[in-house]
């Protein structure tokens, strides 16, 4: 059998199963260590029989297991970078590397050519703070998180990709108090507690790294309230978030800012996804 009817036939089974199609691929790309243009090359080649069964094994997992496939693969493609995750860390989204291109633009528009001292707030695998030290050399990146768990995987991120993050353990702004940045960058747990979530994800994710309060707001209050004494003077807040939470976003940058201009941003599926707010004196 080619690659291209073995992956018809397996995206079918996928399809069958009420899994993403999407898996075909990044399995395949896993076990035969191809990217994806390579394996393209091979579509018209007749696949061989080690490369079936290291992607059964896996893709049996997958259909059957309730695992995600990037846990089972042993990573996860954000911003070009090759992440190692496990269920230790939320795996990357793609509305994530929105955040990462959107403040690596208003660093151009604001800080252009200037070394800047940038907070990545609860990192996780560190995928927002190490993408930006690698896409943007003049930031100087500290990201810290509550689980050490969750550390190991950013720490040999960083290490594995050549970045130059440094790390911190602790709770929410208590890691960071002696610190004061230019850009300050959090993806918090923001799912509100009792929201229905895909079993894929609730059950195999860290929950710590997903729920966000009984409203979901609890960390944009606790980081806003109390993020003042670790800006400099002319400082960017940028925040993912809920797609329904524009309004509260607004008012609670406005409680704790009153005199900053905020900036709600859409996703590329055109939700309310990041809020910006601009602290001190800034030209537009
Ligand atoms: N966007 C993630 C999800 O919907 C949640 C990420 C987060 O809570 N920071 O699964």
């Amino acid at each position: 059998m080619t690659y291209q009817k073995f992956i018809k036939s397996m995206q079918d089974k996928a399809y069958e199963n009420g899994k993403e199609e999407s898996a075909v691929i990044l399995i395949l790309e896993a076990v035969t260590k191809l990217e994806t243009n390579f394996l393209y090359m091979k579509m018209n080649e007749e696949i061989e029989e080690d490369i079936v069964n290291k992607f059964n094994d896996i893709f049996n997992k997958y259909l059957f297991d309730n695992k995600p496939v990037q846990y089972l693969i042993g990573y996860s493609t954000f911003y070009g970078y090759d992440f190692m995750v496990n269920e230790n860390v939320l795996i990357p989204r793609f509305e994530t590397e929105e955040l990462v291109e959107n403040v690596l633009y208003r660093y151009d528009k604001h800080f252009k050519g200037k070394k800047v001292d940038v907070c990545d707030l609860a990192c996780g695998s560190g995928c927002i703070g190490i993408a930006l030290s690698l896409e943007e050399p003049n930031m100087n990146v500290i990201a810290s998180d509550i689980s050490n768990e969750a550390l190991d995987v950013a720490k040999y991120n960083n290490e594995k990709l050549n970045a130059n993050v440094k790390f911190l353990q602790g709770d929410m702004l208590e890691p960071l108090k002696s610190f004061k940045f230019d850009i300050f960058v959090s993806n918090p747990p923001y799912i509100p507690n009792d929201e229905l979530v895909d079993p894929l994800v609730k059950d195999n994710e860290p929950n710590i790294a997903l729920f966000g309060g009984s409203d979901g707001m609890k960390f944009y209050d606790i980081i806003l309230k109390g993020v003042k004494p670790m800006l400099k003077d002319k400082a960017i807040i940028a925040f993912e978030h809920g797609y329904d939470k524009k309004a509260e976003m607004i008012s609670l940058a406005n409680k704790y800012f009153p005199n900053s201009k905020v900036e709600v941003l859409k996703d590329l599926e055109g939700k309310d996804r990041m809020t910006f707010i601009y602290v001190g004196d800034f030209k537009w």
